[in-house]
């Protein structure tokens, strides 16, 4: 009998979910919107019904666990504290808590970002490695960090906000509500308002030209115009990857990873945003001792998450 796993990721706008064997082979996916503004107990009711669509048809027994991302800070009792996208969210809500009462399989649940560096850990570009940093770069700037194979988690279950080290003090104020973060430099959110800030009344270029209005500049747009060559989109491309490349030497002086992959909505910029993170990172890390960490794309895409939770389960559970 196949022994199955099923991994939920949490979002602001979507709930989805995913039942898998313990290779991490899809054989059944689900997804809903998340509609937070209803309230948590309505969120948590859709959650629940995503987890019965992935295991219509098989035996609860032979479900191993459940394993659930979710954005924000979580303590190990699984309540969320102020997630980012989830407004409101209760803070005595324990998700792990609510599950074990209607699901007999156990439920974990962890950060999204450090549940996506176990996923590329176990099933992508971060196979055969066990010392490890994933950085994602989207909305926000996340992280996990696997250190002698093990997710580090910190003493409450709050560690590797690798988004929210100081770069810039008196810098651009962050999400966090703090100044001079690296995701308040180099998130595909500071990148568009650096964009739309300067295009206001500045130089001409292909970013407005795309976008057709400032308000509908993106870190994408940014992203293709600097792929045309714009030289005010390769600035800005530039800018950022510099951010995130000292970012990378604080972690790399620290934790010394043999491998850090870049995940994230930006990281689809792909070399144009990779090889002056590289450049950076090689100017200002400690030598030689610290040369030769690899700095590669993450490479589970849209599913990281997903199959973060499940190799949650599977790690808890062995
Ligand atoms: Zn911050």
């Amino acid at each position: 009998m196949t022994e199955w796993f099923i991994g939920i990721d949490l979002g602001g706008t979507l709930i989805r979910g995913i039942r898998t064997d313990g290779e991490g082979n899809k054989a059944a996916r689900a997804q809903c919107h998340t509609l937070p503004e209803e309230g948590a107990e309505a969120v948590l009711k859709r959650m629940v019904d995503i987890i019965n669509e992935v295991c219509a048809g098989v035996e609860m027994d032979s479900v191993a666990g459940i394993g659930v991302g979710a954005p924000g800070p979580i303590d190990h009792e699984g309540r969320i504290h102020n997630p980012p996208n989830l407004p409101g969210w209760p803070a005595d809500l324990s998700i792990t808590g609510a599950l074990g009462k209607l699901f007999q399989p156990p439920s974990f649940i962890g950060n999204d970002a450090n549940l996506a560096a176990m996923g590329e850990h176990r099933f992508g570009s971060g196979r055969g490695v066990d010392d490890l940093i994933y950085v994602t770069v989207s909305t926000g700037i996340g992280g996990g960090i696997i250190s002698g194979g093990r997710l580090l988690v910190g003493g409450q279950g709050y560690a590797a906000e690798v988004g929210h080290q100081v770069l810039l003090p008196g810098g651009p104020i962050c999400g966090c509500g703090k100044a001079g973060h690296l995701e308040a430099l180099a998130s595909g959110t500071a990148i568009a308002r650096e964009a739309r800030a300067a295009l206001e009344s500045g130089p001409t270029s292909l970013i407005l030209e795309m976008a057709g209005t400032v308000e509908n500049i993106s870190a994408k747009t940014v992203g293709l115009a600097a792929m045309e060559g714009d030289p005010f989109a390769l600035e800005l491309v530039n800018r950022a990857a510099m951010y995130i490349g000292l970012g990378l030497v604080n972690l790399i002086h620290i934790l010394e990873p043999s491998r850090i992959l870049i995940g994230g909505g930006v990281s689809k910029m792909g070399d144009i945003l990779l090889d002056p993170v590289r450049k950076t990172v090689n100017e200002q890390i400690m030598s030689p001792v610290y040369e030769g960490i690899e700095i590669l794309p993450a490479s589970l895409g849209e599913d990281v998450g997903l199959l973060g939770a499940v190799s949650l389960v599977l790690s808890e559970l062995q």
